[in-house]
């Protein structure tokens, strides 16, 4: 993968020549993998035509782990051994996980938690590579030749170490990893919405256990995550629960049934909740371990006003993350459906009335995500679709930064920031009378320059003379939706400026960016150490820089003891400056910096008597 690459205009390749891409939507609850097939996008079925893979994986001692509907089925059997919902804990620490008030066994293992099962301690990560594998299986098996690369959709919201930990699962599985995708944009990729008019879209994911609200901002082909906002303990097994309590309560024997008929009941309850989105009237029916059938009546309309808090909650966060992006709902052009939830019509309708408009629901909303993936994934792939000419919306996958004093780098705009982007950020100069500044453009995660790449480098002249620190100059990055990064300095009382355009995605593959990654995580004891290093370093540079200075102008203000000390505490610190021992080059700033103090002070009222020399009293208040 290049960083922001934007795919090049050509023909669409032959048949043959087709390189196999899919697109997978990894849920909380259910997981998909879709291609594109004869210029249209589909899910791929298992052999036995289903779609949906539960997201649920049954750990054995000494044997393979079951994944999917088999490992759901038994979960009542062996809860501690069946994961389910693994997304939530994907590049969460044990204590975080243990917060979200799942009962798993957690492990306290550095950087992620573990969860404890026959198969041993195992990570998030892993358990999601066995979701991610029976996929690829799936998608290899229906495609018959081994697939190039997978796009993989996260939720809008994850964070540096959530997108990680996906990007290792897939790896794991032995996916070559295409990129990540935005959940809510691979929607809207799947409803062609990249063509559409410029402006705000919405994107409501109700899914089976978290609600995610997106509000999208599409400018010339590229969509931008504007606000996010949602809840992670609301979806359908919150209704499926509403149901069961209600039906629980009708049947007086139901406060003694076993764990098992409980569980039952709920798998009941969603059935019936799932009848209820085409029919008017159903019941919450199974049979009780004893043999007893239950069958509990229940309407549309009695679950629908059962339901209403529950959808009230999922309407306040949609409010919030449109206030957030200072929106109002009649700013949104098109509101799109996700998540099998939706498929309620009572969401629809209320959604429909929050938006005064009629939301998109042509496409399945449990498959459209791995829709928009896989379209993505088929242009990444280089399979262009005839007429297709869209932009990719693309995050910076590593990050944009300057070249500071010491080699140390300043990093401007973090990895993972989505583009278009812009940041600015302002510098001083060094020395006094400094009338230029080079600037040197790097990309990477580490706190040297030297081992980040370098991008580019330009020097801004025609800085007025001042001293050192007082010049403001303004380094502005930008990176527009063509993945092009400019970069401008000004130095902001002349307005003098210099800037630089680069194409940061230029030769930096996949397999660079996971090594410059990894190297990062590596290094980061390493790399705080040679920062502080080199910081002192700096700062015994600069010291030395000005006490000289300071000699010259003022050194008759020192009496000879004095200037000996300070001689011998300079020719000190020049000694250090270079020195890796950072104790040594400390101790060397802290003695000039003391041997100096009188001498500064002195400095300073000289410095004040001349400028109040020759002026009244009255001109100074
Ligand atoms: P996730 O994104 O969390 O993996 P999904 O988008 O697959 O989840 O949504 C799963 C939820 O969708 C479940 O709560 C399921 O009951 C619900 N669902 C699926 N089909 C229907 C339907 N026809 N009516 C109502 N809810 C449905
Ligand atoms: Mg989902």
């Amino acid at each position: 993968m290049a960083l922001l690459q934007i795919s090049e205009p050509g023909e669409s390749p032959a048949p043959h020549q087709r390189k196999l891409a899919v697109g997978i939507d990894l849920g909380t609850t259910n997981s998909l993998v879709a291609t594109v097939r004869s210029s249209v996008p589909e899910v791929l079925k298992d052999e036995e035509g289903r779609v949906l893979l539960p997201s649920a994986v049954r750990y054995l001692a000494d044997a393979p782990p079951i994944v999917g509907h088999e490992a759901l089925a038994t979960q009542a059997e062996d809860p501690a051994n069946t994961i389910v919902s693994v997304k939530r804990f994907m590049g969460r620490t044990a204590d975080e996980a243990r917060a979200s008030g799942t009962a798993y066994d957690f492990v306290d293992a550095p950087g992620m938690v573990r969860l404890r099962t026959a198969a041993g301690d195992l990570s998030p990560i892993e358990v999601s590579s066995h979701i991610l594998a029976r996929l690829k299986a799936r998608a290899e098996a229906a495609l018959g030749d081994e697939l190039v690369g997978a796009v993989i959709t996260v939720p809008a919201y994850f964070d540096d170490a959530q997108r990680q930990a996906t990007r290792d699962a897939a790896r794991l599985a032995g996916l070559n990893v295409l990129r990540l995708l935005n959940e809510p944009t691979a929607a809207a990729i799947a409803y062609g919405l990249e063509n559409a008019a410029e402006g705000v879209y919405a994107v409501y994911d109700l899914g089976g256990g978290t609600f995610d609200v997106s509000i999208l901002r599409l400018t010339k082909g590229v969509f931008e995550v504007v606000a996010t906002g949602g809840d992670t303990a609301l979806g359908g097994d919150d209704f499926d629960a509403l149901i069961a309590e209600w039906a629980a309560s009708s049947i007086p024997e139901a406060k003694d049934w076993s764990r098992h008929d409980r569980r039952a009941l709920m798998v009941a309850a969603r059935a019936a909740r799932e009848r209820l989105s085409v029919e008017a009237a159903t019941s919450v029916r199974f049979p009780l371990r004893d043999g007893t059938e239950v069958d509990v009546p229940l309407t549309r309309e009695h679950f629908e006003t059962m339901a209403a808090p529950l959808i009230e909650r999922t309407l306040a966060c949609a409010r919030r993350a449109l206030r957030d992006a200072g929106l109002k709902p009649a700013d949104v052009r098109g509101v799109v459906m996700v998540g099998g939830a939706t498929r309620m019509p009572v969401v629809r309708r209320a959604v429909g009335e929050l938006f005064g408009q009629t939301p998109l629901t042509d496409l399945d909303p449990d498959q459209v995500v791995a829709l928009g993936a896989a379209l993505q994934a088929n242009l990444l792939a280089g399979n262009r679709l005839p007429g297709e000419d869209w932009l990719l919306l693309d995050v910076i996958p590593l990050s944009l930064g300057l070249e500071t004093m010491g080699g140390l780098v300043e990093r401007i705009i973090p990895r993972n920031s989505t583009i278009p982007v812009a940041r600015a950020q302002e510098f001083t100069t060094f020395k006094d009378g400094q009338s230029a500044m080079s600037i040197h453009v790097v990309q990477g995660e580490r706190e040297l320059v030297s081992a980040c790449r370098s991008l580019a480098r330009f020097e801004l002249r025609g800085i007025p003379p001042m001293v050192a620190g007082a010049a403001r100059i303004r380094v502005t990055f930008q990176v527009d939706a063509d993945g092009l990064l400019g970069v401008t300095a000004r130095e902001q009382s002349t307005g003098v400026e210099a800037s630089v355009t680069v194409k940061p995605s230029y030769g930096l593959s996949d397999d660079e960016i996971t090594r410059m990654l990894a190297e990062s995580i590596d290094q980061a004891d390493a790399d705080a150490r040679a920062r502080m290093l080199r910081e002192q370093q700096v700062e015994a540079r600069q010291l030395v820089e000005s006490v000289r200075a300071a000699l010259a102008a003022d050194g008759d203000l020192l009496d000879e003891a004095e200037r000996r000390r300070v001689d011998a505490a300079l020719a000190q610190a020049e000694a250090a400056r270079d020195s890796d021992d950072v104790e040594a080059v400390r101790g060397a700033v802290r003695e000039l910096s003391e041997s100096t103090e009188a001498f500064a002070a002195r400095r300073m009222d000289r410095s004040i008597r001349a400028a109040l020399s020759g002026r009244k009293l009255d001109e100074l208040t």
